[in-house]
């Protein structure tokens, strides 16, 4: 197999999945399984679907479309506001959008009547992280313009957490959602379907939470993919952190010096991390850099440390082993890794379903693979 690549363990994925739609079930929430980290890979998309999700969510209308040629066929919603340049697009792919800017919802009216399709259309609500959304209080009036506009079915509103600025979601943010709903049917006497609390990061809330109010939707990416709560990227409970692994070769190992020599200016990426003098190390190199990943989103294999990384080049201290050359490592990623990976053309991809899905072969699976 080729080098670098990612493993990919559907069925890693699967439980992910699986566990967090029956949990957030039992509290009324739906999951919108969000792919763009996978750029929409058909199969992963598919274990998705599998597991109970059964809406799926992306920022990029490329891979929603990627996801529709491979046959993939639940709906679809575009998470990242439209360009006003792609309407056309959007409204024949996707069958709903998140958006924040009435130019562009006219422009999806337009294309949706065009095209003689209805377009969904979700209104995103600035809560306080500053990315996207309506100001609350511009709320209502711009919901009577949308509610105005042919082809166009008023879908429901949703807030964006944590991604921006960081700023939690908890019960005050999500109570403020929830009257907005309560508020807008009243005033129009519409029926607000969809309440999209947020991201991975809602989940420590609605995993928690006694009352979620008018929440009935979560989007996930990272917690399905990575097992992990962004707002403390800590594991959670019961999900796997290790559906995606890194592969590498191992192209220079030798022993050297622990600290450099020479005057030191800046290196190709800044100035270096500072190396203390421990002696000689077993130091490695491995054909893996930032043209294919985020090197600072690596987690090395026990026992080792990365001491830095260029365009093409990781170097590794190996610590008491010393791999082989042409040798395979494996590291862990994190979410900003992933990206990198998955949107890297030196990456290739090697999707397996490990050994069976856990549950298919009667398995009660526990905590995180080690
Ligand atoms: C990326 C994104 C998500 C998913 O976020 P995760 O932290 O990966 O769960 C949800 N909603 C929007 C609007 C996004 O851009």
């Amino acid at each position: 197999m080729s080098a670098p690549r990612l493993e990919i363990r559907l069925d890693r994925i699967h439980h992910n999945a699986k566990t967090l739609v029956d949990q957030l079930a039992l509290r009324g929430i739906g999951v919108i399984g969000v792919t763009k980290a996978t750029l929409g890979l058909p199969e992963v998309a598919r274990e998705l679907v599998s597991a109970g999700v059964t809406r799926l969510g992306d920022a990029r209308i490329e891979n929603i479309e990627a996801m529709r040629r491979a046959g993939i066929g639940c709906e679809f919603t575009l998470i990242r506001s439209p360009m006003i340049s792609q309407a056309e697009r959007v409204v024949a792919h996707a069958d709903v959008s998140h958006n924040t800017e009435i130019d562009v919802v006219k422009q999806l009216s337009d294309c949706a009547k065009a095209q003689g399709r209805t377009h969904g259309v979700m209104l995103m609500v600035e809560l306080g992280d500053l990315r996207e959304g309506i100001l609350p209080a511009d709320l209502p009036a711009f919901v009577g313009e949308v509610l105005r506009l042919p082809n166009i079915e008023f879908r429901g509103i949703g807030t964006n957490l944590a991604c921006q600025s960081g700023v939690s979601p908890d019960q005050e943010n999500m109570d403020v959602l929830s009257s907005l709903a309560d508020s807008l049917e009243a005033t129009f006497g519409v029926e607000i379907a969809t309440v999209s609390g947020g991201n991975s990061a809602n989940l420590g809330w609605a995993l928690s939470a006694t009352d979620a109010g008018r929440v009935n939707t979560l989007r996930l990416g990272e917690s399905i993919l990575l097992g992990r709560d962004p707002l403390h990227r800590k594991a959670l409970e019961g999900l796997y952190t290790d559906a995606f692994t890194l592969v590498a070769e191992v192209i220079e190992c030798k022993q050297k010096p622990s600290k450099p020599w020479g005057e030191l200016g800046q290196a190709a990426f800044g100035f270096a991390k500072t190396r203390t003098d421990r002696g000689l190390i077993s130091q490695a190199i491995l054909a893996l850099g930032r043209q294919d990943t985020d090197p600072d989103g690596l987690e090395a294999p026990d026992g080792m440390q990365i001491l830095g990384a260029s365009s093409d080049h990781l170097v590794l201290d190996t610590g008491p082993t010393s791999p082989a050359i042409g040798s395979e490592l494996g590291f862990q990623l994190n979410y900003s890794a992933l990206l990198r990976a998955m949107t890297s053309p030196f990456v290739t991809r090697a999707i397996s379903e490990g050994e069976g899905r856990p549950e298919d072969r009667g398995l009660e699976v526990g905590g995180p693979a080690a």
